[in-house]
């Protein structure tokens, strides 16, 4: 089947209602997106999700949107449990929250720029990565690692890594509620139990950076960014727990869309209706692993904080390394939007996609109320990343969300071709860009071509007013899995 296309308007673009589909589907990409977009698989799985039960709004792509597992990573969907609304792991996505926190700090480049090499080094030493990666000094116990499930990012705290002020700037404050460690398997478990505090492998980083530039300067000075000031982003999620969550959770959806006769266009579509005891045990499960990362994000954030102050010599009050946020982009969350003037309570899937809700938010956090909420968008460890904030748009138009990075362009084996004979570390380093990889593949995986430009998807966002850019980042050093 042709898919049909309709330009509505410079960064919108409609996929009409046709045979299954019970709602239309909106694409945000400029003409020049669209174009290649065009060429791929993923807009007709937008179309896909629009034939789901419950669908509420339109089923909407950012302009990061590409090949997912079912549904598109950078993809939004939002399904009403009261009309048979479903929830899916394939709109989650594998790598259940992962996602991005930004920390900010007191140094500016001048001071970093010298010893970077050993602050590289050591952030590589003491934040484990690659597949796989374990840290052998923190084996949980099972009880344990129930903990983390149930508490997210509070166990990291109430165990001494990291302050209660760090959680007043995640999501969700770090705990997704309703976890349920009963509905999470033994293997998945079992994985994830030495995983906790590591950084894993390909699209995965921890970024040293410099702000480069301030794009709203009132925005910037109330998230607490200036010109030069060093950052560190770090993009992880709920490893190999999240992932075997996913996957055992895929048979019992096959088997839950057969018993609720549920049609598919495609398998890996596989769902269950939001009330049913598939679907709710599946959001429990899902957020015992979204719990997961946002502990393995504080983790890591601990040790960063030490690898600075051990690289530098400087204690807590000179680096302020605080966290300005820290936030989802493969998730599923209920929650309350305003649909036809009624307020109702919506299964919001956003899977490659970011929350940006609005300035006076109740859920922004308080300090940001004013400006709206944080959000992070990186690009590829040679050009870009950049902070923008949520908007009133994003809230009316997408569920609050946008997009969640710049979104691959070449598959892993085009860019390993791309990179063929290229020596990719050094043409980085000639560019003053330090690269620290578990896997030298990985490099070759991860090069700047294999993605869009960040700066054209952000363009696209702000000027569909699903997001207002606050500031550039540029990568001083890049640690990758
Ligand atoms: P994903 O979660 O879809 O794997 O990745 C999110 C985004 O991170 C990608 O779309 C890409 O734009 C960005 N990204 C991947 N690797 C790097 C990196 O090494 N540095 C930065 N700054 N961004 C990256
Ligand atoms: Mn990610
Ligand atoms: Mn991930």
């Amino acid at each position: 089947m042709t898919l049909r296309i309709e330009q509505i308007d410079a960064c919108r673009w409609r996929i009409p209602k046709e045979g299954a589909m019970r709602t239309e589907g909106l694409v945000f990409a400029s003409r020049q997106m669209m174009a290649a977009l065009q060429k791929e698989e993923a807009l007709a799985q937008v179309r896909n999700v629009a034939t789901l039960p419950g669908i509420v709004g339109p089923s909407i792509a950012m302009p990061d949107i590409h090949w997912g597992y079912g549904f598109p990573i950078g993809g939004v969907a939002a399904f009403d449990p009261e009309e048979g609304g479903i929830v899916s792991p394939g709109g989650v996505g594998y790598d259940i929250n992962c996602g991005v926190r930004l920390l900010r700090s007191a140094l500016v480049e001048d001071q970093v720029r010298p010893r970077l090499k050993a602050l590289a080094d050591t952030l590589f030493t003491n934040v484990p990565s690659g597949v796989g990666s374990q840290r052998r000094d923190l084996k949980l116990s099972i009880e344990e690692e129930t903990r983390v499930l149930r508490q997210g990012a509070r166990w990291a705290v109430e165990h001494g890594f990291g302050s209660a002020e760090d959680l007043l700037h995640i999501e969700e404050g770090g705990t997704i509620a309703g976890a349920d460690p009963e509905l999470v398997s033994e293997r998945a478990l079992e994985r994830g139990r030495a995983q906790l505090g590591t950084l894993g492998s390909g699209n995965h980083f921890l970024e040293v950076q410099v702000v480069d530039e301030i794009v709203d300067l009132r925005v910037a000075e109330v998230l607490g960014l200036f010109p030069g000031q060093i950052t560190v982003s770090i993009h992880t999620g709920s490893r190999g727990l999240g992932y075997q969550v996913c996957d055992d959770s895929l048979r019992t959806m096959l088997s839950a869309s057969r018993k609720y006769g549920i049609e598919l266009p495609d398998r890996q579509l596989c769902c269950a209706p939001l009330t049913s005891s598939e679907g709710r045990h599946y959001l429990a499960a899902m957020a015992c692993a979204a719990n997961f990362a946002f502990a393995n994000r504080q983790l890591i954030t601990a040790w960063v904080r030490e690898s600075f102050a051990e690289v530098f010599a400087l204690g807590e009050g000179d680096l302020r390394l605080s966290v300005i946020y820290d936030v989802c982009h493969n998730i599923a969350k209920m929650e309350t939007h305003k649909i036809g003037g009624e307020n109702r309570r919506l299964c919001v899937h956003r899977k490659g996609a970011t929350r940006a809700f609005p300035p006076g938010h109740p859920q922004t956090p308080e300090l940001y109320r004013s400006v709206g909420q944080p959000v992070l968008i990186p690009g590829d460890m040679g050009r870009y990343s950049y902070v923008l904030v949520g908007t009133a748009g994003a809230f009316s138009e997408t569920f609050g969300s946008t997009c969640h990075g710049a979104g691959r362009v070449m598959s892993r084996h085009a860019a390993k071709k791309a990179a063929h004979g290229r020596n990719i570390v050094g043409e980085l380093a000639a560019r003053g860009i330090l690269i620290r990889a578990a896997g030298q593949a990985t490099v070759a995986e991860e090069i700047s071509e294999a993605y869009k430009d960040v700066t054209e998807v952000v363009d696209v966002v702000q000027r569909a007013g699903i997001g207002k850019i606050v500031a550039r980042l540029r990568p001083l050093a890049v640690i990758k899995g």
